[in-house]
């Protein structure tokens, strides 16, 4: 335990908050009852509890609680956003557009729904991972029933301008649909203002725990209609049928609720850690920061450094610091991350980048070690490349 590497991978998972553990307790035991059992005090008491948890997390981004649909995760909102909202709208329009650097649970469905005769536009990044509102604009087509673009970019923390979206699709009469995983408790969200339609959320992101997010469907202005894509015993007013998870919504509430408390204090600490980190690294030669300089997560810093192998990289850091490459692997291959080749990025500096996720719980003590473990793993990298790569020429000669 005690020699485990640094955790800074926050935009994978984050370790749940004691304070949201502690909420959850009682209802794994005590009060097990099923919310959907309305004939005794068992039910009673786990309803009274989603209902609660269900008001504060319509709080948080200014919904009503009957708008707020749970599910097991923000890759099931998203599903149940996409398909849903197709399914429903198939006779108005089969045309949807998003972004090439959405999260793959976004971009999946979307391919699923290609395969069934739908149209989807990828919208282009610009090379900060904005995307160009006026490329939106002009993707927009009568047949479009849906607009969906991330809050916060999973790998580079870009946030899109929600609400100048949100703007231009309700005056086009056009669904709008947000993957906020990452923004939820981060960075304020209001579903009015910004004009969202549909919005994915998750616990694990913020210190909550895993397996419960929900799917924020507006109800008016306008009533957004949806498919069902999980049938069964009705619950969630039929959208997403299945036993809700009590502990889970109970400690999603919670995480999300400590997110809004703690939100400005915590950015300020978090931006103040990931400038000390940056300003470290970027006293080397040759290190990119990728997206936008400051329309971003402020717990999040993702380089790309030219000179050196992307493996050997996370090789010589895996001891110090649990960070993730901007490459995916899966058990077969080692692709470059899809965001930022759609930055524009080099094949090369795309496989050799660092996403640092850092979090609640990291201390100044530790970006500092981190910072100081990286810079001598790049250095140490760059001289034995530079003598193997002078010794190949050696004797080729
Ligand atoms: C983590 C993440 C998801 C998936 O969320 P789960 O709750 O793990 O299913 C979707 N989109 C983004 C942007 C994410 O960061």
């Amino acid at each position: 335990m005690s020699n485990r590497p640094i955790y800074l991978d926050c935009h994978a998972t984050t370790p749940m908050d004691e304070r949201v553990l502690e909420v959850m307790l009682p209802y794994f035991t005590k009060h097990f009852g099923n919310p959907s059992s309305i004939s005794h005090a068992y039910g009673w008491e786990a309803e009274v509890a989603v209902k609660l948890a269900r008001q504060c997390l319509a709080d948080a981004i200014g919904a009503t609680p009957e708008e707020i649909i749970f599910t097991s995760g923000a890759t099931e909102a998203n599903n149940l956003a996409l398909k849903g909202v197709a399914e429903a709208y198939f006779s108005q329009g089969r045309h949807i557009i998003t972004v090439e650097t959405e999260h793959r649970a976004v971009l999946d469905p979307c391919r699923y729904l290609q395969t069934l005769g739908f149209e989807v536009t990828y919208l282009p990044v610009q090379p900060d991972g904005l995307i160009d509102l006026t490329q939106l604009e002009q993707a927009l087509r009568p047949d479009t029933v849906l607009v969906s673009v991330m809050a916060a970019n999973n790998e580079i923390g870009v946030l899109q301008p929600l609400a100048a979206i949100g703007a231009i699709c309700r005056q086009q009469q056009i669904l709008f649909h947000t993957d906020a995983a990452q923004g939820i408790g981060k960075i304020p969200l209001d579903v009015e203002e910004m004009n969202i339609d549909l919005m994915s959320l998750t616990a694990h992101k913020v210190y909550g725990p895993k397996g419960i997010g929900a799917l924020y469907v507006r109800r008016r202005n306008p009533r957004v209609r949806l498919a069902p894509q999980i049938q069964g015993g009705g619950q969630e007013r039929g959208i997403r049928s299945g036993t809700l998870s009590t502990p889970q919504i109970v400690g999603f509430a919670k995480a999300v609720e400590l997110g809004l408390e703690e939100l400005k204090s915590e950015s300020q600490r978090l931006l103040q850690l990931r400038e000390c980190l940056w300003q470290a690294l970027c006293e080397l030669e040759k290190i990119h920061f990728n997206g936008h300089r400051t329309q971003r997560l402020p717990g999040n810093l993702n380089i790309s450094v030219e000179g050196v192998d992307g493996s050997a990289l996370l090789l010589g850091l895996q001891s110090t610091a649990a960070v993730s490459s901007g490459s995916a692997c899966s058990s077969v291959n080692v692709a470059p991350s899809h965001v930022l080749l759609a930055l524009g990025r080099p094949e090369m500096l795309a496989y050799a980048s660092v996403r640092f996720g850092i979090g609640r719980f990291n201390s100044a003590a530790e970006i500092e070690q981190v910072a100081q473990q990286t810079i001598s793993t790049i250095e140490s990298l760059r001289r034995s490349q530079t003598i193997g790569s002078k010794s190949a020429n050696f004797k080729v000669r």
